[in-house]
């Protein structure tokens, strides 16, 4: 069935994104927003709007029912659910497709299966994909658990079943903190997630966070779209990422795509759809879960497959199956994202909100800009704090790093902390650019104070400049050239520029 109209649960950056994609199809779009959204972009951007309540994500865009009952009042075809929010909320799909509206994404029953971790693991089991050491079931007896810890071996990792977003999971370095942990991790788990099960991984050290992008149509047809390379995180959540991975040989890819398409036909996977593996040093590599769902960082699979997941995810709700095979597909180039959060790298990534005083994007070849906020605006403390993540693509890794270096000294933002610093030190760093990185890269090259990066080039002219006037000044006035006030001014411009970066 052709859709004709789409309401996009969903708001910022990734409503726009895939509005955008609409745009092209020539599809009809429908925004809601809660009242903290009012002014922003996918509003105006949205061929109809409505207001769905209150500032809390509860009262506004979760309220399944109600966005619902919009999209039905406002004739749409579809809803696209975005990624967080409803997007991993097989009930809500199901109460979607019961409406006699598309979902645009897996069925409920397969975002069930993968959204539990455990239910993932048992789903995979015959289809010979390498897992992590650990538990298969919810730990229901704590002393013979214990005992399954010894056996693989300290380090573990308690890990909640129903977990996400990098949150319900507590290393164990030592047996002794073993039931402590185990209690926390089960409250934890409960309050969370509203579901205790929490089960025992083996705690890799030093992993990477490698993950493979697939689309299945309703023909039961999968490929795979290479893999991206995450492992640049904080609070195991990421901040930069980029396809191809540095470590990832032709071989490998072809490895850990076929295992990625053994994940998504264990439940019948249809859509768009992310694989996420975890790499050891060996380079072996281990299903850790599937995100049900488009990813925040999909962009760069667009730009190295040139493949659009959005218009690939609209095809196959309608029922098309795949216009391309598996041999078609060639990665071109080298994509990098970093994610613009509103956080102090300087202060632990503390959420840093207030207005955005000054907002200047980067622009030229090969660079691109999805957000979802303009000059002027306020960012809510309501949701994810992220402003906007920021792409480039070049011929090959070192390109894609150099162009992203200059997007970011283009970006201007003021107002507000962000990551750009901490990611133009990680971009810098000899560990990234030598593609010899983990998820420790924080712990392990990082330190607040190293964000004091010294003067580029025109800096340091503009600072020449800045003092020769001073001396000029002073010498007409009969002062001594290095006079206290040409100091004051020189490192009043220094503490000025800190905020510019
Ligand atoms: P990605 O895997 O695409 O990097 P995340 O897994 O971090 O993204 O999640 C994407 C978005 O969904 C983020 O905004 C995150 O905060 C939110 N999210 C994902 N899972 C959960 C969860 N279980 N609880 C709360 N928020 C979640
Ligand atoms: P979430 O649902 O929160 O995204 P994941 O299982 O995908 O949870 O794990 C998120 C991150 O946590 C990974 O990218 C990795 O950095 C870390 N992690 C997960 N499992 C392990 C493990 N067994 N050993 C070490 N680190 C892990
Ligand atoms: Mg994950």
């Amino acid at each position: 069935m052709k859709i004709k109209k789409v309401l996009i649960a969903n708001r910022g950056e990734i409503a726009l994104r895939i509005m955008r994609s609409c745009k092209e199809m020539g599809i009809a779009t429908v925004a809601v927003y809660s009242e903290a959204d009012k002014f922003s972009p996918h509003v105006t951007y949205a061929d109809e709007a409505y207001l769905v309540g209150p500032p809390p994500s509860s009262e506004s865009y979760l309220r399944e029912d109600y966005l619902i009952e919009i999209a039905k009042k406002s004739g749409t075809d579809a809803i696209h659910p975005g990624y967080g929010f409803l997007s991993e909320n097989a009930r809500f799909a199901k109460k979607v497709s019961d409406a006699g509206l598309i979902f645009i994404g897996p069925s409920p029953e397969a975002i069930e299966v993968m959204g539990s971790k455990l239910a993932a693991k048992a789903a995979v089991a015959q289809y010979d994909i390498p897992l992590v050491p650990g538990t298969e079931e919810a730990i229901t007896d704590i002393p013979a658990a214990k005992v399954l810890a010894e056996q693989i071996g300290y380090p573990i990792l308690i890990k909640a079943s129903a977990g996400g977003g990098g949150k319900g999971m507590r290393v164990v370095e030592i047996p002794d903190d073993f039931e402590e942990q185990m209690d926390r991790a089960v409250s934890e788990a409960t309050s969370s997630f509203g579901d205790g099960s929490v089960f025992i991984e083996k705690f890799i050290n030093s992993p990477r966070h490698i993950e493979i992008q697939v689309l299945g149509d309703q023909q039961g047809n999968v490929v795979y779209l290479f893999e991206r390379e995450c492992s640049v995180q904080r609070r195991h959540q990421k901040v930069i990422e980029e396809a191809p991975s540095a470590v990832v040989d032709a071989e490998k890819r072809r490895k850990m795509g076929e295992a990625a398409i053994g994940v998504a036909k264990s439940c019948n996977y249809q859509g768009a759809g992310t694989v996420e593996f975890i790499m050891d040093e060996q380079l072996n590599f281990y299903f850790l879960e599937m995100n049900t769902r488009l990813q925040v960082e999909h962009p760069v699979t667009e730009e190295i497959t040139g493949v659009d997941l959005v218009k690939e995810q609209i095809l196959i709700a309608e029922g098309n199956s795949l216009s391309f095979k598996q041999e078609d597909l060639k990665i071109n180039g080298h994509s990098l994202e970093v994610r613009v959060y509103a956080e102090d790298p300087k202060n632990n990534f503390l959420p840093d909100i207030g207005k955005l005083s000054t907002y200047k994007r980067p622009q030229g070849v090969g660079i691109r800009v999805d957000d979802g906020f303009e000059e002027g605006m306020d960012i809510p403390i309501y949701y994810d704090p992220m402003i906007a993540k920021l792409i480039t693509h070049g011929k090959d890794r070192n390109e894609a790093i150099r162009r992203m270096i200059r997007a970011i000294d283009e970006f201007e933002i003021v107002g507000i902390e962000t990551t750009l610093s901490f990611c133009k030190f990680v971009l810098q760093h000899d560990a990234f650019t030598s593609g010899n990185f983990d998820t420790k890269f924080v712990e392990k090259h990082f330190k607040p104070e190293l964000l004091n990066e010294p003067l580029s080039v025109e800096e340091e002219k503009i600072l020449a400049l800045l003092a020769s006037k001073l001396s000029k000044e002073a010498k007409s006035a009969h002062l001594p050239s290095n006079s206290g006030s040409s100091e004051i001014k020189e490192s009043a411009w220094r503490r000025n520029r800190q905020h510019l970066s």
